[in-house]
């Protein structure tokens, strides 16, 4: 469980390089997004079979799976937005990955999502 929740959750570690990129560096906005991405999917599985399905890969499989088909589902990117193919063809421009995608200053982003645990029902 640990392991399975441990690769589901610090794949978002790298939204931080691209607000670096954008806030720090002052480059145009980017959705470099280099944790996220079938082909890391794909290769889990072509390890997890090679090394014969140990648990710890499979959770670990499962945990990245889980993380990157939520975030195609709810987070309204194009079909293809998170291969990594399709992202470095379109040179990382953010409005080929989605119209809706917005990056957050790092403060700001951790500050909405500290506010998710604190939301009441209405
Ligand atoms: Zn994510």
């Amino acid at each position: 469980m640990p392991v399975a929740v441990g690769a589901g959750v610090l794949v978002d570690a790298d939204h931080l390089v691209d607000q670096i990129w954008h806030f720090y560096m002052h480059k145009r906005p980017a959705a470099i997004l280099a944790l996220h991405g079938w082909e890391w999917l794909a290769a889990l599985g072509i390890v997890s079979a090679v090394l014969e399905f140990p648990w710890w890969m499979v959770a670990a499989t499962f945990g990245y799976g889980s993380h990157v088909i939520t975030d195609q589902i709810f987070n309204g990117v194009h079909r293809w937005g998170y291969s990594i193919a399709f992202r470095v063809h379109h040179r990382f421009r953010v409005e080929r990955f989605s119209d809706r995608w917005r990056l957050k200053r790092p403060v700001d982003a951790l500050i909405n999502e500290l506010r998710v645990g604190r939301r009441t029902p209405q």
